[in-house]
């Protein structure tokens, strides 16, 4: 019975102290609410800028190191935006940052711009169609990230200046992501010191984030070029020592030493340099490769085995061997608390409802390209978490950002799932309607997200513990940049100067056509030749 009294007495006592706490978060709850309504109509409002950022970058198609028109266009709008702009950083003249508000939290967003070679195409059409033979193109969808960075901060720009609101947003591009050239040296450069939160956007055909230690490598790019003796190949080759040999013999010998290796691994080469002509002995000769692996102590070990294998090659031949660093990308560990937050409003935002029209034509690009005809998603698939043992597969160096500062990705529906990757059938999609529809959800979910971090500093807080105490403590980070590496900007110069004249022809004029397919002169969706 007194048990009883005393139970109803504390049951009193909750009562009717539980509506004026409830009514004090509720408040608070209906403001966030209030403000995220207000950041998603912003977004909404900003459709149009979203679909020419979007086609623009498109139409400018520019390969790692050489993104000058990207990051022309894109500081001159975050200029005239209000954002003070830092151009030519981290010793890449098409680097740079753009910083707006003061105080904290700082919430650094970025998202690559560079294309890959030979992926040159037209958007639209279900089959292979080059707009410049030959030349690079978005066959990733780089094209679009910056369009999803952009808008949301506009958007909570907008909101902050409305509402007195605290933070700083800053905006950076991945240049030459697709060499796993760039973030290295702007993690080097100091660009992410002070950053709370990273937010960190990539092109994908679904809606997602991941948290912890991520699928994929990391990994060391690196050439090795051989120096020998040049000779008359036929008069008189004993006066030679042949660097195309010591190519030749280090990629068997690394090729042999695959079968000693972790299924985990990746590596690949290329030869940039094989000697001029064959009556001329090559007294010089290159080869660039990728070894890539999990974690830091396996890429280690490779790239040991990669410089012995090396030298190994130069003693056979009696020539001399130099190497030098391209690129570096870190294994990936994304942050908890800020996938959360991410995965919470993917769940609010959803998928992009997609027309009829749509789904068939993303069933023909599946079709032409070999891959499973099942369109484009309309299924998400939520938030996993992390695998013990990590997959295999590709790299990104924002894995370099993400030991510095909590970082988390979000990968947003613009393109069409099964397609090869590294591929012209991967930028056909990216200045479509499908991309402009992915752009823009994807952009609600940053300026939605961001909207939660300015106005709960517990989870900025909680994502710096997760960063401390669990990151940190999970790994040991290993830098294999060395002092003296300096990012490879002259890469690509050629390439691009060959192919840019042509190329200018095409870039997107949003003031005379309302979408670049319409400049083109592309009915959407166009399914076959000469329909
Ligand atoms: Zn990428």
């Amino acid at each position: 019975m007194k048990l009883r009294t005393a139970t109803a007495l504390l049951a009193l006592m909750l009562a009717s102290s539980a509506p004026l706490a409830q009514q004090g978060a509720g408040d608070e709850a209906a403001r966030i609410e209030a403000l995220k309504t207000s950041v998603t109509n912003g977004v909404e409002a900003r459709r149009k800028l979203a679909q020419v950022m979007n086609d623009t970058v498109f139409s400018f198609g520019e390969l790692a190191y050489q993104e000058f028109e990207t990051s022309k266009y894109l500081t001159d709008m975050l200029e005239k935006n209000g954002f003070a702009v830092e151009r030519d950083i981290a010793g890449m003249p098409t680097a740079w940052v753009a910083r707006w508000g003061s105080g904290h939290p700082i919430i650094a967003l970025g998202s690559d711009i560079d294309c890959l070679p030979k992926a040159n195409q037209k958007p639209g059409v279900a089959y292979r169609d080059e707009i410049v033979p030959g030349a690079p193109g978005h066959g990733e969808g780089h094209n679009s990230g910056q369009a999803v960075n952009i808008v949301a901060a506009l958007a909570v720009k907008e909101l902050m200046e409305r509402e007195k609101l605290s933070g700083t947003l800053v905006i950076w591009p991945g240049v030459a992501e697709e060499l796993l050239g760039g973030k290295a040296h702007m993690v080097r450069a100091g660009i992410f010191k002070d950053a709370d939160v990273v937010l960190f956007t990539h092109v994908s055909d679904n809606f997602s984030t991941a948290w912890g230690k991520a699928n994929g490598t990391g990994m060391v790019s690196v050439e090795y070029t051989f120096e020998g003796e040049s000779a008359h190949a036929a008069g008189r080759p004993w006066r030679g020592r042949n660097a195309l040999r010591a190519v030749e013999l280090m990629n068997i010998g690394w090729d042999f030493n695959r079968e000693q290796l972790r299924p985990e691994q990746r590596s690949h080469y290329v030869i940039t340099n094989g000697g001029d002509q064959p009556n001329v002995i090559p007294s010089l000769a290159s080869v660039w490769y990728f070894f890539r692996e999990i974690d830091f102590e396996n890429i280690k070990k490779n790239y040991e085995t990669g410089n012995r294998i090396a030298q190994a090659a130069a003693m056979m031949t009696n020539t001399t061997v130099t190497r030098k660093l391209v690129g570096t990308a870190a294994p990936r560990h994304f942050n908890r608390t800020i996938a959360e937050v991410l995965q919470s409003n993917i769940e609010r935002v959803g998928l992009p409802t997609w027309t009829d029209e749509e789904q068939i034509f993303a069933k023909a690009v599946q079709k032409v390209s070999d891959g499973n005809q099942d369109g484009l998603a309309t299924k998400m698939r939520g938030l996993r978490a992390p695998l013990e043992n990590p997959e295999s597969g590709g790299s990104d160096d924002i894995g370099n950002v993400s030991w510095v500062a909590p970082t988390a990705p979000l990968f947003y529906p613009a393109n069409i799932p099964n397609l090869p990757g590294h591929n012209w059938a991967n930028a056909i999609a990216m200045a479509t309607p499908i991309a402009h529809k992915g752009v823009v959800a994807g952009s609600k979910v940053m300026a939605l997200s961001m909207v939660d971090f300015l106005t709960r500093p517990e989870l900025v807080q909680a994502a710096k513990t997760y960063f401390t105490d669990v990151q940190l403590k999970s790994d040991k980070p290993l830098e294999f940049l060395a002092e003296s590496d300096m990012p490879q900007i002259q890469i690509n110069r050629d390439t691009m100067a060959r192919f840019r004249p042509e190329m200018r022809k095409f870039y997107y004029d949003a003031s005379k056509y309302e979408t670049y397919l319409d400049q083109l002169g592309v009915k959407f969706p166009t399914l076959a030749k000469g329909q």
